[in-house]
């Protein structure tokens, strides 16, 4: 059985539908089909979750959303005339849209007993996959390939209370497996969000239904997640920064993880875990182009001697925050207290490089806004007595990554090699123990220009025989 999930992208049009459809329909392993809500349709396009999200804030502020709602609904309207369905499948989506924008406008904003603004705007972002599961269900099943929508609500898609970054509970894996399990027609699921416990439709962060389709292939125990979208394959580099850059035909998961952690949008980040934790293999495939054979994500891989890296990425949104303190190496619990600190702020640090008198922590930007990061510097000053504290904004994290490294000898004196000869100043280096990774922190401005080095020494250099 295949978990089949379809991006935004697939799902723009209604000729991008049809295709899905004849997907599907070639291969009737592929037995449960979620979607994502409907993309742009070319460049200049809005996605309809940008839609919903500007009818809701719109909303929150006090504006009239009508026009939000115009857009959007005109959107469904052309998809359902390109599909020749139904007009009742459009009612049920006006009716659906307009409920759900009234369930806030009744009570207004902080209004008590009401939906909370980021509860009502999980609500609307969720409407564009909901819908669209609906509409491919009920085209699928006109167009004689029975089809049923699920909804996530009904099925005990559980996620934590984290509104627009939840994640899944326990439970869902078996609640999935019992609701589906006996189901004979094609499953339409719609991705990116789930409820609470309490019932409340809560969305993952963006890009979230590639986590669906993963938790999906867990809890059916799937023997293969695809994962649809609109490139031929992963690259080994964004193709925006290198032209033309070398596709990777496989990658085990601990890469994939690498390289979606530092920038690599194709697959979200979240989604690796579930079908990671069984085994299930992925693979990234094209709507546009299904018979390429895309990039398989695989538990483990045969190792080319030639190329110890598979992919470069780089993020920025990284602050790093320096201690140094004399003798730090002989305190008993000093780091366990650093890391007290950060925890009562209720965020996760990325990394944590150290020397020894000094030890640094890496946050996201978007975690410590200026008050977090006032208060932690201060207690960090006051309750550990440490001589200096420095902060760093504008990092951005590079990462080299590759299952390769860790039986090559060399590769980090290449890596900086290279990332000299750019005049590229590294400030943090950082190898895990599994070294499936390199990780150089430098200055936002370079960080472009880094993996373009980078990507020169490693995929260019020996391709040219240099
Ligand atoms: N529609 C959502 C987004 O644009 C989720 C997804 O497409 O996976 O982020």
């Amino acid at each position: 059985m295949v978990v089949a999930k379809f991006g935004g992208s697939s799902l723009a049009d209604a000729s991008q539908v049809q295709k899905v459809l004849r997907i599907v329909s070639e291969d009737r392993d592929r037995k449960v089909v979620v979607v994502s809500a409907p993309g742009k349709r070319d460049k200049a396009d809005q996605k309809v979750t940008d839609l919903l999200i500007h009818c809701a804030t719109a909303q929150i502020a006090g504006q009239d959303p009508t026009p939000g709602l115009m857009a959007l609904l005109e959107r469904y309207r052309s998809l359902i005339a390109g599909l020749g369905l139904d007009k009742a499948v459009y009612e049920q989506i006006e009716a659906d849209l307009s409920g759900r924008l009234a369930s806030y406008g009744a009570v207004g904003a902080g209004g008590g007993g009401g939906l909370r603004n980021i509860e009502f705007l999980d609500l609307m972002k969720a409407a564009g996959e909901d819908n669209c599961a609906k509409l491919v269900a009920a085209y699928f099943t006109s167009q004689g390939l029975p089809a049923v929508y699920i909804d996530p609500r009904a099925a005990g898609f559980l996620l934590s209370d984290n509104f627009g970054d939840a994640h899944v509970l326990p439970e869902t894996y078996r609640n999935l497996a019992a609701a589906l399990g006996g189901i004979k027609e094609t499953i339409v699921f719609p991705g990116f969000f789930g409820c609470t416990r309490s019932g409340k439709v809560i969305t993952f962060s963006r890009g979230g239904s590639d986590v669906t389709g993963s938790v999906l292939a867990a809890a059916l125990d799937a023997g293969l997640y695809e994962n649809f979208t609109d490139v031929d394959h992963v690259f080994s580099v964004d193709p925006g920064l290198v032209s033309d850059p070398l596709p990777i035909p496989e990658l085990t998961y601990r890469e994939m993880r690498e390289l979606s952690y530092a920038g690599f949008k194709v697959y979200h980040e979240d989604a690796l875990v579930p079908v990671f934790n069984k085994g299930i293999p992925v693979r990234i495939k094209n709507t546009n182009n299904p018979a390429a054979p895309g990039t398989a994500i695989l538990p483990s891989r045969v190792l080319s001697d030639d190329r110890p890296v598979t992919g470069i990425s780089a993020a920025d949104g990284f602050v790093s925050i320096n201690i140094s303190k004399l003798l730090m190496n002989i305190e008993i619990g000093f780091g366990r207290k650093v890391l007290e600190i950060v925890e009562d702020e209720k965020i996760s640090f990325e990394h944590m490089p150290s020397g020894i008198d000094n030890i640094s922590v890496i946050l996201k930007e978007s975690a410590a806004p200026p008050e977090v990061e006032r208060r932690i510097v201060e207690r960090l000053k006051n309750e550990l007595d440490v001589g200096e504290v420095t902060v760093r904004h504008d990092l951005a994290l590079v990462m080299l990554v590759g299952e390769g490294m860790l039986n090559t000898v060399g590769t980090t004196a290449r890596a900086s090699g290279a990332l000299a000869r750019a005049k590229i100043n590294i400030e943090i280096i950082n190898q895990g123990a599994s070294e499936v990774s390199l990780m150089f922190g430098v200055d936002k401005k370079d960080a472009s220009e880094a993996v373009r080095s980078l990507y020169h020494e490693f995929f260019e250099q020996r391709t040219q025989g240099a």
